[in-house]
């Protein structure tokens, strides 16, 4: 890898939502000039961070991890005033705690809201009356958003275009190696065919599904991984819920939330949703175990249960199913908490490996960012 062709002050490998905010970060913050962002599909956010359930967290559907619940009402109000043109609020959005097999109940919910300083208001009787009273202990009215993915994808692309960051598309990073130079090279395979080594003092990786699958001098994380392939339903909803939004609480349950970029809404069911799951292993790709994949959608079993809750779910048409690989850290596989993982590379110094948990956790990352890493570049006063 001595021959590297090109020169970077920081690479970075993915072109999701937290490769791009990283991006952006590092060129408006930091001054940094010469950025690269790999990315391995044919356009920035076509992965996770477009088939998500596209949900703003505001601390509510985490009753059982006090840390990310907290973090969420922190950081849902800079989300919303950060990106304005994505965020959905003209929606009712309900939580429901279920009478049976919930690991919490209508009481210890409202006690957790007071907690953490979440709204919650009694429902009406119209919006009570959709739900099955026998098996829905109480429901509540509470405050959470949507986003646009497509929205999202367009600010990623403009931004990256205005400041000047450099994007590879179609473009695989395979191989992180220490140089002689004390730079850190980068094996890169474009349009599946074409390899080339390029140069950086500063690497971020930003695969999400990916984090672990390096060859070279990449050590794997010292943080555990698990992923699971997942199938959210898109569906047509019918009309008396095509303005809400309703999760019930809190174990084998589901959540039906408006999907804006597609005018749809998503069907999650926490039993039918992830079809696969494994603990993370260096030669075990994600992204080709979902490619091969046999797709078949669970979306009638979604339906057939949640009508028990809500009968007129029934009526909904299932138009089109996302499936993509969730990863999460195996440490909160029992509290479900979704903590940013922020790792440095003490094999590859200067390389650093970033999982997001859940969009809103940028924040988390941003402050990191401020007070771990130095790249020999001025920040810039804003
Ligand atoms: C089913 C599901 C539901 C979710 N629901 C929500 C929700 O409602 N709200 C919420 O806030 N969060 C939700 N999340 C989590 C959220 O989607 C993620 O936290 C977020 O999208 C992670 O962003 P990212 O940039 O790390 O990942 P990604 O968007 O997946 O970006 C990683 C990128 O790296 C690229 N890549 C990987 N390996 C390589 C390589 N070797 N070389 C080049 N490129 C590579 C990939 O192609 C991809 O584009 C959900 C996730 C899933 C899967």
């Amino acid at each position: 890898m001595q021959n590297a062709a090109n020169d970077y002050d920081a690479v970075i490998i993915g072109g999701g939502f937290y490769g791009v905010s990283i991006a952006t970060y590092l060129a408006s913050t930091r001054g940094i000039k010469r950025i690269l962002v790999i990315e391995q599909e044919a356009q920035l956010m076509t992965r996770a961070s477009y088939n998500n359930q596209a949900r703003v967290h505001n601390g509510y559907h985490y009753p059982r991890s006090f840390t990310t619940a907290y973090r969420s009402r922190v950081n849902l109000p800079r989300f919303v005033k950060d990106w304005p043109q994505i965020i959905r609020q003209d929606f009712t959005k309900i939580y429901a705690i279920a009478r049976r097999n919930s690991k919490v109940t209508a009481k210890q919910f409202e006690r957790f809201c007071s907690e953490i300083g979440a709204s919650v208001k009694p429902i009406d009787a119209s919006l009570k009356g959709l739900f099955e009273p026998h098996l829905i202990e109480k429901a509540f009215l509470v405050e959470e958003y949507a986003f646009d993915s497509k929205k999202l994808c367009d600010w990623a692309t403009s931004e990256l275009n205005r400041l000047n960051i450099k994007i590879l598309y179609s473009t695989r990073a395979t191989q992180i190696r220490n140089l002689d130079t004390e730079q850190l090279g980068i094996k890169l395979i474009s349009n599946f065919t074409h390899n080339h080594v390029i140069k950086t003092r500063t690497i971020f990786n930003c695969t999400y599904s990916g984090l672990n699958q390096f060859s070279g001098d990449f050590r794997s994380l010292s943080s555990k991984l698990k992923h699971e392939i997942t199938e959210m339903a898109l569906v047509k909803m019918p009309p008396e819920l095509s303005d809400l939004g309703i999760t019930v609480m809190d174990g084998p349950f589901f959540s039906l939330m408006p999907f804006p970029s597609r005018d749809l809404h998503t069907l999650s069911h926490v039993r039918y949703t992830p079809h696969l799951s494994w603990k993370d292993n260096f030669g075990v790709d994600p992204y080709l175990k979902l490619e091969q994949y046999n797709r078949s959608s669970r979306t009638d079993r979604m339906i057939r249960d949640v009508s028990r809750y809500i009968p007129s779910i029934i009526k909904a048409r299932h138009i089109e199913s996302l499936f993509e690989i969730k990863t999460v850290l195996t440490k909160n596989e029992s509290d479900d908490g979704r903590p940013i993982l922020f790792e440095k590379h003490a094999e590859l110094p200067g390389c650093y490996s970033i999982l997001g948990g859940k969009i809103d956790n940028i924040y988390d990352i941003f402050e990191k960012l401020d007070t771990e890493i130095l790249i020999n570049s001025p920040i810039i006063e804003s």
